[in-house]
């Protein structure tokens, strides 16, 4: 065990999860590369969960940071006006289409989605909220309470009155055999039958557009809008959690909700807008935002350097169109990857954008296989490659390069991939 390592785990709780057998320390990077402490390269698959929309090492998002350290004032706190702040939220009240828009800035994706859960709980007078099977939202009460899978949470002790709807899983046993359409028609009654019998006084529903801890499990698209039909015939508030789907990544449309043809009352965001730096917040309908009574401040949330980063992101994003390249790479990658398909020991092959899986099985039984995706994650770093691994079993590779991903990168990391999956497939038979 190396050094660090062992200091780690003397200090730091043994839930934490660490990746590989004998885990990286990442010493620095450059676009879609990283170096390891031992002065190895990798090729980048997964951004730090997605947190690197831009890659590593981007000028524009140092030179912002820089300026504003420069100035003396890492923060005061939000008692005073930050032009960083006001600019960024100006901008993303405007992007995100809702009407009359207001931003909350928070560090974490955690605290955006506790936030938004707070507004439509009050904005509602109700405690019961509706989540989909497989959702991951975060590790605070609420957003434990409002997470899918059972895995996941660290508490039963939930603050809120939660029903879980299906919404994700059309390749499930007791869909398989449908239409995405009448898969969506399924989805639709079983909510109608949830608000007719078990809980007629819901506040909101939260939903990922692509369930990003659960392996990039993907409704058919449309399908929140459907929801969102049912929900607005009751007065029910949609939170679409944006956190890993945000600014363009699944290529299609520039949040994820927008592929289900809707404009939801409230989105969520974090990981990527600062391309590393801690920022999170929530998008919301200006009255919902500010009917909430005396919630006083986030001390560090919207600070003047996570602005400063996040504005330099932003503009990045939007200025190198960075959603075409999302969509241009993810489908030519994607369409390479297809081939998996036919191999025994994968079960799935899935993409959308900047987000696409490879899901393992066991050769044999057909099973779910979280060794097998193990030992595609470890391969795939002896190839120089770093992806991530999630589903509600643990065995879906899962793959979020920067958004800035080069033809030659995306080229070279499907080509690894190819290899890797055939390798471990080959071991298993
Ligand atoms: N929502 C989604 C969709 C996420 O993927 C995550 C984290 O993985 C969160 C919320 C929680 O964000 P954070 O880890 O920044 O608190």
């Amino acid at each position: 065990m190396s050094e660090l390592l062992s200091r780690h785990r003397a200090v730091l709780p043994s839930w934490m999860p660490l990746y590989y057998e004998s885990p990286l320390e990442i010493t620095g990077g450059k676009g879609s590369r990283v170096t390891d402490a031992d002065g190895r390269s990798y090729l980048d698959f997964f951004t730090g969960i997605a947190t690197n929309i831009l890659g590593y090492g981007v000028d524009e998002v140092r030179e912002a940071v820089q300026a504003q350290v420069a100035t003396g004032v890492a923060h005061t706190s939000t008692l005073y006006l930050i032009r960083h702040q006001v600019e960024l939220a100006e901008q993303i009240a405007e992007l995100s289409g809702i009407p009359d828009a207001k931003v909350f800035f928070t560090n974490s994706g955690t605290e955006a989605n506790e936030t938004a859960l707070l507004l439509a709980t009050y904005a509602r007078g109700s405690d019961e909220v509706l989540a989909l099977r497989g959702g991951y939202h975060g590790r605070s009460f609420g957003t434990v309470a409002v997470t899918g899978n059972s895995a996941w949470k660290n508490s039963s002790l939930s603050p809120l009155n939660v029903h879980y709807l299906h919404g994700t899983d059309h390749a499930a046993p007791a869909f398989r055999h449908m239409t995405e359409r009448e898969y969506i028609d399924a989805c639709v009654a079983d909510l109608c039958d949830v608000l007719d019998t078990t809980a007629p006084n819901v506040a909101c529903l939260i939903a990922e557009p692509v369930q990003g801890v659960n392996g990039f499990a993907m409704p058919p698209d449309g399908l929140l809008g459907a929801y969102k039909e049912i929900l607005d015939e009751h007065g029910i508030l949609m939170i679409s959690d944006e956190v890993q789907t945000g600014w363009g990544r699944t290529g299609t449309s520039f949040f994820g909700i927008g592929n289900h043809g809707v404009t939801p009352e409230a989105m969520t965001f974090a990981k990527g807008l600062g391309n590393g730096f801690t920022i999170g917040g929530v998008v919301a309908r200006g009255d919902l935002m500010d009917a909430l009574p005396a919630m006083g401040v986030a001390t560090f949330g919207g600070n003047p350097v996570s602005t400063a980063a996040a504005r330099a992101t932003l503009r990045y994003v939007l200025d190198h169109d960075l959603q075409s390249n999302a969509l241009r790479q993810g489908s030519t990658i994607l369409d390479g990857l297809l081939a998996l398909r036919e191999l025994p020991a994968v079960k799935d092959v899935r993409g959308k954008g900047l987000m696409f899986a490879v899901e393992m099985a066991d050769p044999v039984t057909g099973a779910p296989s979280p060794a097998l995706a193990g030992q595609a994650l470890e391969a795939a770093r002896e190839r120089g490659l770093l992806v991530g691994k999630g589903g509600i079993k643990g065995n879906v590779l899962r793959m979020a390069p920067a958004m800035t991903l080069s033809d030659a990168d995306a080229a070279e990391g499907r080509d690894l991939l190819l290899e890797t999956v055939r390798a471990v497939d080959a071991g298993a038979a």
